[in-house]
């Protein structure tokens, strides 16, 4: 559900700032029996403005609850009541008094290095903690204020997801760059003081490392001041993402083999003394780490849950899952076909590797092609920033009789690529069929096997930006 950037305003009989727009009233709930309808607004709940779907929830909670209503034209409204029962309103969003944007300029901002030219939602520049425990997003928790951080704890909004990058205020300063009119209260840019005043929200945190900015001994501090936190329930280590996009931006680079496998040494080492200090690891490597580093993934009882999964943690073990072990594999074909797959470039590999024992099937002709990414440059590796131009210029028509995309490639639920072209528009300009792969490794050789196109496959997997797209966010 998506969020807006501005408070949903519309004319209201009640003079109410802003308003929730009605998507959806469900037939023979209260709403319907009081005459309301999809495309009228929800104004006023026990007569307050309602600014999110939490604040509802809230009011709702308390067991009986008035709403006032209006029309479109906002010159009918209609007041109703509840007891415990459920209103029956569905919204189009879960913001209404419009999103928290984000009071930094962080100098590795992935928004400052998009092209131009792709839907609005990618650039919102989201730093909202509502839209951080509705969907997990991550914040800098720079532009709370005091009446904010008294709305968590007292609504109990946990866990959050918190972007710490560094715990040396003076180098997390220096890396998000706030803006100081915009900051409303200094407090909350002391992220150790904000820690400590959130000890009742769990929190799950995140460092996005940098080559020789805030990793080496400055990340081992980082973990140390971190993992001290009881309220801190996982630290996430995820490489700073690039594109070839970066004008007028601060020098910023990726991660070398040897500096990667720097970041896995220091967080295994942690890992190794927090499960035998505490019984669990706590840290966790992004993806990226292994695979730049040339290192081999860990088990998947390693990643303890897959709690950050979300965040490219582990998601390349849980794709994997036991191998194909547990495929019962053809030994032929009974017609050929020439299946093509494609993917990043850093995940190429590992995929070729996983899928080599389809290469005896007698009549399959398989390939796994690395995309260049030519929408954010060669610099973009990843599989989830691929758009629909990347594959119609690497891929020729009719060169396969199968084409099947990573997952990841598309937003969240939907056909669609990240420059808006479809799945409809692959199929028609290289006539051929394509399909998605599925969501992980079995799935994924049953398509190449059987075929996605007869309904084996499934159609949507996750991503980072797949679940932020679903949720609104950039
Ligand atoms: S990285 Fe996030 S917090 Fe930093 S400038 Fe960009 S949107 Fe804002």
């Amino acid at each position: 559900m998506p969020a807006s950037l501005k408070p949903t305003t519309r004319a209201n009989p009640f003079g109410a700032p802003f308003v929730a727009p009605i998507r959806e009233v469900v037939p023979g709930s209260p709403a319907a029996r009081a005459g309301v309808v999809a495309g009228w607004s929800l104004v006023r709940v026990n007569e307050r403005w309602v600014p999110d779907v939490l604040a509802y929830r809230r009011e709702l909670a308390r067991g009986a609850a008035t709403l006032d209503v209006c029309d479109e034209s906002g010159e009918r409204s209609v007041r109703f009541e509840v007891g415990w029962e459920d209103p029956g309103l569905e919204f189009d969003e879960v913001i209404f008094d419009g999103l928290r944007l984000c009071a930094n300029k962080c100098e590795f901002c992935y928004v400052h290095q998009m092209p131009k030219g792709f839907r609005k939602s990618l650039y919102v520049m989201d730093d909202d903690f509502r839209t951080s425990f509705l969907y997990g997003s991550f914040v800098t928790l720079t532009n709370l204020g005091e009446d904010d951080v008294q709305r968590i704890l007292d609504e109990q909004l946990s866990p959050l997801y918190v972007s710490v990058h560094s715990t040396d205020e003076e180098l997390r300063a220096d890396m998000l760059k706030w803006w100081r009119l915009k900051v409303r209260d200094r407090r909350s840019t002391r992220i150790r003081d904000m820690l400590e005043r959130l000890a009742p929200i769990d929190l799950f945190t995140q460092v996005v490392a940098q080559p020789g900015r805030n990793d080496g001994a400055a990340l081992d501090a980082t973990i140390a001041d971190l993992v001290a936190y009881p309220n801190v329930q996982a630290v996430a280590v995820v490489p700073v993402g690039l594109t070839e996009h970066r004008r007028n931006l601060p020098a910023v680079r990726g991660y070398s083999e040897a500096e990667a496998a720097d970041v896995v040494d220091r967080v295994e080492a942690w890992q190794a003394r927090l499960l035998r200090e505490r019984g669990s690891r706590l840290v966790f490597l992004a993806d990226e780490f292994y695979l730049v580093a040339g290192r081999r993934l860990p088990e998947p009882e390693a990643y303890e849950g897959f709690t950050m999964l979300e965040n490219g943690v582990g998601m390349v073990r849980d794709f994997l899952g036991d191998g194909l072990d547990a495929l019962a594999l053809p030994d032929g074909l009974a017609a050929p076909r020439r299946v093509l797959c494609v993917t990043g470039a850093l995940f190429a590999p590992v995929l070729r590797a996983a899928l080599a024992p389809l290469a005896g099937i007698a009549g399959l002709e398989l390939e796994v092609r690395a995309l260049v990414n030519r929408t954010f440059g060669a610099v973009t590796t990843v599989a989830g920033l691929l758009a629909g131009r990347d594959v119609l210029t690497q891929v020729r028509p009719r060169e396969a009789d199968v084409l099947l995309l990573s997952p990841s490639m598309l937003k969240y639920g939907t056909e669609t690529l990240l420059d808006d072209r479809s799945l409809s528009d692959l199929r028609r300009e290289l006539d051929m069929v394509v399909a998605v792969g599925g969501r992980d490794l079995c799935e994924l050789a049953e398509a190449i096997v059987y075929g996605a196109e007869g309904g084996r496959g499934p159609q949507f997997g996750y991503s980072t930006h797949a679940v932020k797209e679903a949720a609104g966010r950039p």
